[in-house]
């Protein structure tokens, strides 16, 4: 930071703030982790400075024989690790690793011609006619994913991402009894829409999902299946989701974010079966630019740490403490949306508060507990102020609080939600003594002290 320093300040002081910010709040934030020092290290160095267009062995760059090194040794962990036949690790984020995946599926699926005409388009200005041409160029394919409300992903055909653009999309959501997926119904839908690609996979189900079933629905409607195991790669890392749980023997294509569970750098990652290897490996240029070689570097750092042995008990106690974390919270009489979970999350509906989503975490956020609002399904406060906050204990368990801690917390979200109070006519807007909020803060610092 004092070399940082001497460049700009402000810039230090931010580094230096964010530490003692991740150090002193309670990180609950179901998609965020700490990565070690040694992934820190594996990104922060000379590689960055570094073009390799291309992928391992066939550069449009010179000098990449280190790249190439990185690029393999981190494929080859991603390959052992999941059990995969191939592996890119070139995306930069979870979003590009699925716009790799479904345009190596539509180069797949889709009539040479007709895709060449697609791919001929220059897609940075589109129109909206110019976008409907595109997916009529393209044969109007379709993509049935997980609703949004249900916990699906943005990536997976909606609107405001270009997957919602390219493609026709149609959801499948849960059951309203028991807020876990329908597979009938899911099964209907398919058979009726007839979706090129079927998505698996989510940001806020706190369930596990029967990957083995999808692909029996996406064979029978001759649909391709892809899960985006972002969230929840650290727990089939860690062999806490093998059989039907598992999404890598049951899928045609599956992609990550290495961040999350994995406890990666910020990153993506493409995981197939032989049959779509090369199209998959065009990933750059058709989405990505030149790769980031320190991200893959310390890619493959964290690829080989979650092959060792102590992860699995890592990624084991991170449900652990998810379950007890949730025991907990029901126990004080919060509601959450399935009745509890069986990864790394939970959604507490905060209406049995009488709050709206970003009203508690805002409160939350004042007493230094740091979660994100999230919608559960069918929700009536819309998807910007929503009416659940989300919950997970990735981050925590990398520092080393077990159940007991989680005991402590539940008391502290408990004690926050319920005094805090909903201004009327505002969803934003709320009461909280700001006494109480300190204190709170005091005890999730003190707490944290004890795993530095
Ligand atoms: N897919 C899922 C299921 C996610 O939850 C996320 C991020 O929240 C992404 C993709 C996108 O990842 P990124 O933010 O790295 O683009």
């Amino acid at each position: 930071i004092a070399v940082i320093n001497t460049v700009d300040p402000r810039i230090g002081a931010a580094i230096a703030a964010e530490l003692t910010d991740q150090r002193e709040s309670l990180k609950l934030i179901a998609s965020e982790n700490y990565a070690s020092p040694a992934v820190l290290l594996a990104m922060g160095n000379w590689f960055s400075d570094k073009y390799a267009e291309g992928t391992i062995g066939r550069r449009f760059y010179a000098g990449c024989r280190n790249v190439d090194t990185v690029e393999s040794v981190a494929a080859e962990h991603a390959r052992e690790l999941f059990g995969a036949p191939h592996a890119y690790v070139q995306p930069h984020s979870g979003i590009d690793a699925n716009l790799v995946a479904y345009w190596a599926i539509l180069a797949d699926r889709v009539e040479a011609p007709a895709l060449a005409k697609a791919q001929a388009r220059q897609v940075n200005d589109l129109s909206p006619a110019d976008w409907a041409q595109l997916r009529q160029d393209l044969g109007n394919q379709r993509m049935l994913g997980m609703s949004l409300d249900a916990g699906g992903h943005l990536t997976h055909g909606f609107r405001p991402n270009i997957s919602g653009k390219m493609f026709d999309q149609r959801s499948y959501g849960t059951d309203p009894e028991t807020g876990l997926i329908d597979y009938d119904a899911l099964r209907e839908t398919a058979r009726e829409f007839k979706p090129l690609i079927i998505v698996g996979g989510y940001s806020a189900y706190p369930r596990k999902v029967n990957f083995r079933v999808m692909r029996e629905i996406a064979d029978e409607v001759g649909a391709t299946f892809l899960v985006d195991m972002a969230h929840f790669a650290g727990l089939v890392a860690g062999k806490v989701f093998t059989g039907d749980f598992d999404p890598v023997p049951h899928a045609h294509i599956v992609t990550t974010t290495t961040h999350k569970s994995l406890r990666g750098p910020r990153g993506g990652m493409v995981l197939c079966q032989p049959e779509l290897a090369d199209q998959v490996d065009r990933g750059c240029p058709m989405v990505l630019g030149g790769p980031l070689p320190h991200i893959m570097a310390a890619k493959a750092i964290a690829l080989a740490e979650a092959r060792r042995p102590d992860f699995a008990g890592y990624a084991q106690q991170v449900v652990a403490n998810s379950q007890a974390l949730a025991e907990a919270l029901m126990r004080r009489g919060a509601t959450l949306v399935t009745g509890g979970t069986d990864n790394h999350l939970s959604v507490i509906d905060v209406n049995s508060y009488g709050l709206t989503g970003r009203q508690a975490e805002q409160a939350l956020l004042d007493s230094g507990i740091v979660t994100n609002r999230n919608s559960v399904p069918r929700d009536p406060n819309g998807a910007w102020y929503t009416s659940g906050v989300r919950i997970g204990t990735p981050a925590l368990t990398s520092r080393g609080l077990g159940t007991a801690e989680m005991d402590e917390i539940a008391e502290l979200i408990h004690t926050v939600l319920s005094h805090t109070r909903a201004d009327s006519g505002s969803k934003a807007k709320y009461t909280l003594d700001g006494s109480l909020a300190e204190r709170v803060a005091k005890q999730a610092t003190e707490l944290l002290a004890g795993f530095p």
